[in-house]
């Protein structure tokens, strides 16, 4: 078990668009992934991008069930960890939907953020396989949000210039501690 450390907003590599990742994976990238679920699992989160730990490549890791009501309900813990590679969006609905986000890389901070409601996603796993699917709800979500890690983008972007300054005033404060 390997938890990095999380960048913290404003730091300049969380604006990098990521590079594509090459098959077959060498074992510092299946060790990244593992470090990169470690660090989600840790922190808590839901969601993780590689340029959240300072990787600038183009993979998530996602777990939208530990967290929810139903695993709380079931009170087992259950978990369902899923890696994206080279993930990219083959559409996007017109349909929005408002969700509020948060990131482990502006801590203690949360917003609504209106996005396309309904995604097809097309992506590639450890082993190199290519699949695609249709996401909607808070899973289209989680991955609209991760993703932009990849293009170097945060949700505080999708918030006002007024809004986006505080935060970020907060986060440099935050920073001196
Ligand atoms: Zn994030």
């Amino acid at each position: 078990m390997a938890v990095r450390e999380i960048l913290i907003h404003p730091d300049p590599r969380l604006r990098k668009k990521a590079a594509a990742v090459e098959f077959p994976l060498s074992d510092e990238v299946k060790q990244i992934i593992q470090d990169m679920a470690d660090t989600m699992y840790d922190a808590p989160g839901v969601g993780l991008a590689a340029p959240q730990i300072g990787v600038s490549l183009r993979i998530a890791v996602t777990d939208t069930v530990w967290r929810s009501e139903e695993a709380e309900k079931a009170g087992d813990g259950r978990r369902a960890l899923k890696v994206w590679i080279n993930p990219e969006f083959l559409w996007k609905s017109e349909e929005t939907a408002t969700w509020e986000e948060g990131c482990l890389s502006v801590p203690e901070t949360y917003a609504d953020v209106t996005r396309p409601a309904a995604v097809r996603l097309r992506w590639r796993d450890m082993e190199g396989v290519t699949h695609e699917q249709h996401f909607e709800g808070f899973e289209a979500v989680a991955l609209q949000h991760e993703f932009d890690h990849l293009e170097g983008k945060l949700f505080i972007d999708y918030l006002s210039p007024l809004k986006r300054n505080l935060i970020t005033k907060k986060m440099k404060k935050r920073h001196k501690h």
